[in-house]
């Protein structure tokens, strides 16, 4: 995917980062301590399969352990590399201080095209993985606590939290090794959608600001807004289905690994998910004019650019040729460096990664503390709340026997204020709360100093303040 003269994902996320250490006032000595990957991890494993032994190659990095555990998803990918995972921590790091989840940066991958293996062969090479990992303390619920990334999900998650189970019998905390897991495994509700709903909260936050929609050059609500997605995914599929259904925008482009699919009236996000799990492409969709050079569609004029698939989509050579004037990092390293820098001369607003995806590790933060404490959220107040919305209920229902026909209570208002918040809504509350908030910090930066231009720098200067924070109340 990089070009000639285009830095690599880890040279980029160090570029960006250097970009905004040039505006602090650390210790060079400070500097260095945070920007370095403390550490990553190869293995090499076999597994018997079809008769032979296959040979995979896995890695687990850990960028910074200012904070334990560390946090950070597992790929499972043929693009998967050193370089790779080292950028990918490195943002997990910057990711977990800007929205304040307590964890240190971590990330791992394993070298696969998972499309290629039967489910009872991914079971056996995930479990062999984990053992790897775990056997050193890199699955660890104190210590490093892997999640769901591209190409896997709740079922690997599953596979880990159980492989670690059996090899620390009386660890009972066991189930906080790891995030993302199905409900049933000791998930949260709310955690599959979590960083696409956290696109969708980051793009709301962005709209409720004038200032900020005016620097994109828009103007209004998202309401009608044309968005092009790239990657139907965990994170794609839910971001457009949300802002769709949800908030009226209006999906004129999805981008998959066979093609794109453009309509500028907007694409049913549904339909072309269910066509994208049965055909395993979007070529051959109806209703839409069907493109197999996907990637031009990044080009096509649209409001809001979504690209939610993998790393340096957007380089030196496509840059120039983006016409959308915002565009919101779904996926993790989307935009290169040198990309950036033409966008930005550009006047497009991103809003960036470590920001815009941080959806996911924040419901991750919440399920391991469910894990930590045994007790679903709401359990213990559920019930309460709703006999005190009761009372509340039956004085106004005499007040409106009183008032007779000069006021009544609204039809759905008893249903509605009646209902106790369930863990659903608990976790989807706290993932607003947090996207807004973390939003808010950026846009002070981004309004208030006349040296930081554009978001992501603002993004980098509030987490690595943090970040140093931490490492000086060490003692470093
Ligand atoms: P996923 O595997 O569920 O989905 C990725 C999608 O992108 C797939 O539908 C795949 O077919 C498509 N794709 C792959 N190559 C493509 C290409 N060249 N062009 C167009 N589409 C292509 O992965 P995901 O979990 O949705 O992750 C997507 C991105 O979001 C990654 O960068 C990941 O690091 C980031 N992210 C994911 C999470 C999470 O919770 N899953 C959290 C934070 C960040």
């Amino acid at each position: 995917m990089l070009k000639r003269n285009e830095p690599t994902f880890r040279e980029s996320v160090d570029m960006m980062f250097n970009r905004a250490v040039a505006l602090m006032d650390l210790s060079p000595g400070l500097e260095e301590k945070i920007r370095v990957c403390n550490a990553t991890y190869t293995v090499r494993f076999g597994v018997r399969l079809r008769g032979d032994i296959q040979t995979f190659t896995g890695y687990r990095s850990v960028h910074s352990e200012h904070m334990e555990p560390v946090k950070g998803g597992i790929r499972y990918a043929m693009s998967v590399n050193q370089d790779e995972v080292e950028a990918l921590a490195a943002l997990m790091t910057y990711k977990c201080a800007l929205v304040e989840t307590p964890f240190g940066g971590s990330k791992g991958g394993l070298c696969i095209d998972p499309r290629q293996y039967e489910e009872h062969e991914l079971e056996r090479i995930t479990r062999r993985f984990a053992y790897e990992l775990a056997k050193r303390d890199l699955i660890n619920p104190s210590q490093n606590v892997p999640a769901p990334d591209m190409g896997t999900g709740e079922r690997e998650m599953a596979w880990i939290a159980d492989q670690y189970a059996r090899m620390n019998t009386t660890d009972i905390n066991a189930r906080a090794c790891v995030t993302g897991k199905p409900l049933n495994a000791g998930g949260i509700s709310g955690r599959v959608e979590a960083t696409g709903r956290g696109v969708q909260y980051a793009l709301r936050e962005f709209f409720r600001d004038k200032r900020d929609v005016d620097k994109a050059n828009l103007q209004g609500t998202l309401d009608g807004k044309r968005v092009i997605v790239q990657g139907l995914g965990n994170v794609g599929y839910h971001a457009a289905k949300f802002l769709s259904a949800e908030d009226g925008a209006i999906i004129t482009g999805i981008i998959e690994r066979d093609g794109g699919l453009y309509h500028p009236g907007g694409l049913d996000v549904e339909a072309v998910q269910h066509w994208l799990t049965r055909h395993g492409g979007v070529s051959g969709f109806p209703d839409a004019t069907y493109s197999p050079e996907g990637a031009a569609l990044l080009e096509e004029d649209c409001d809001i650019l979504i690209p939610a698939a993998l790393e340096g989509v957007i380089h030196l050579e496509n840059a120039a040729r983006i016409k959308a004037p915002l565009i919101i990092e779904a996926a993790n390293g989307p935009i290169t460096a040198s990309a950036d820098e033409i966008l930005r001369d550009k006047g497009t607003v991103i809003i960036p990664d470590l920001y815009a995806n941080a959806g996911g590790v924040t419901v991750s933060y919440f399920e391991w503390v469910k894990n930590l404490s045994h007790i679903r959220f709401g359990r213990m107040q559920r019930r309460q709340e709703e006999a005190r919305h009761q009372l509340l209920l039956d004085e106004l229902q005499r007040l409106d026997d009183y008032l007779g026909d000069a006021w009544s209570i609204s039809p759905d208002f008893k249903q509605k204020y009646l209902k106790g918040a369930g863990e659903l809504e608990l976790v989807r509350s706290g993932l607003d709360d947090t996207m807004r908030i973390a939003y808010q910090s950026m846009r002070e930066v981004w309004h208030d100093r006349a040296d930081v231009g554009d978001l992501r720098m603002a993004a980098y200067l509030v987490s690595i303040d943090k970040v140093a924070a931490s490492y000086r109340a060490k003692g470093l």
